[in-house]
């Protein structure tokens, strides 16, 4: 079975649910990732990042009306949300959600259960040996323990969410990875947190990682080995992490 995210020719269209009228976004993205890679998609704001991110998701909203995704050898178009994290798909949105009156440590367990519902082997015998484990990941990303105890989000600083979310990413153990923006509205500690965060699981799981950003600064400390340009739905360039200079740089509109 190949290891790998595969996205090819994808096309996915909105339906205003006012006008019932639909406009495609994606207009035929393809892309490939292995095990421990890391891409990059830059490019303009409204070119489809965030629609891309959602698709692979699977949030019903965005209609997919062609092209494949398949994860592992597995295609995964038909299935649901929570089937595409228990194989081990895992992303991280640009608006994280607040959950008051749900910890973040029960959270994060039901999502670890959920996770490795089909690997017996992997679960916790207690709730008191999930939270050990979570809290020496916690300690190893550098995540304040205390926000473990509180609702998810809530009232959280943009830096803690974000901390917070690359926590859950390492509990889920995830064979590929999207991060939606997750530098933006970080000062330069946080980001360094979460990159750093970023980086050490994908040395312990192997993750192959897509990350959207705009920003140079982020990728200096990811070391991406892909960079993509995405331009009105579609991958109008590809190349290696000098493309993100280039773009930083110059903008998109040359491309
Ligand atoms: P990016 O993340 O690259 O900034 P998005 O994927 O968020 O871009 O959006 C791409 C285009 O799709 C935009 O023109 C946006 O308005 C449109 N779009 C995305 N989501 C929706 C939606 N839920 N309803 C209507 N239009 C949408
Ligand atoms: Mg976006």
């Amino acid at each position: 079975m190949p290891k790998t995210l595969q996205i090819k020719n994808l096309q996915v269209s909105v339906v205003n649910q006012q006008t019932d009228e639909r406009t495609t976004i994606l207009k035929g993205v393809s892309l490939t990732v292995k095990p421990g890679e890391v891409h990059a998609i830059m490019g303009p704001n409204g070119s489809g990042k965030s629609t891309l991110a959602y698709t692979l998701a699977g949030h019903p909203f965005y209609e997919v009306t062609g092209g494949q995704i398949s994860l592992d050898g597995q295609d995964i178009l038909e299935k649901s949300p929570d089937e595409r994290a228990a194989q081990g798909l895992f992303l991280a949105f640009q608006y994280p959600v607040e959950v008051p009156g749900v910890k973040v440590q029960n959270f994060l367990r039901l999502a670890y259960n959920a996770r490795f519902a089909d690997h017996p082997e992997k679960l916790f015998p207690s709730v008191l040996a999930f939270r050990k484990h979570l809290e020496s990941l916690a300690k190893e990303l550098k995540v304040n323990p205390e926000l473990l105890k509180r609702g998810l989000n809530e009232g959280f600083s943009g830096g803690e969410k974000k901390r917070v979310e690359i926590l859950q990413m390492a509990v889920l153990e995830p064979k590929y990875a999207i991060l939606d923006e997750t530098d933006s509205g970080l000062d330069v500690d946080a980001m360094k947190a979460v990159s750093l965060g970023v980086k050490k699981i994908i040395e312990k799981y192997n993750t192959g990682v897509v990350v959207i950003t705009h920003y140079q600064r982020i990728l200096k400390y990811l070391q991406p080995e892909f960079v993509h340009v995405m331009k009105a739905g579609k991958i109008v360039q590809s190349g290696g992490r000098d493309l993100a200079e280039k773009m930083e740089a110059e903008g998109y509109e040359k491309v």
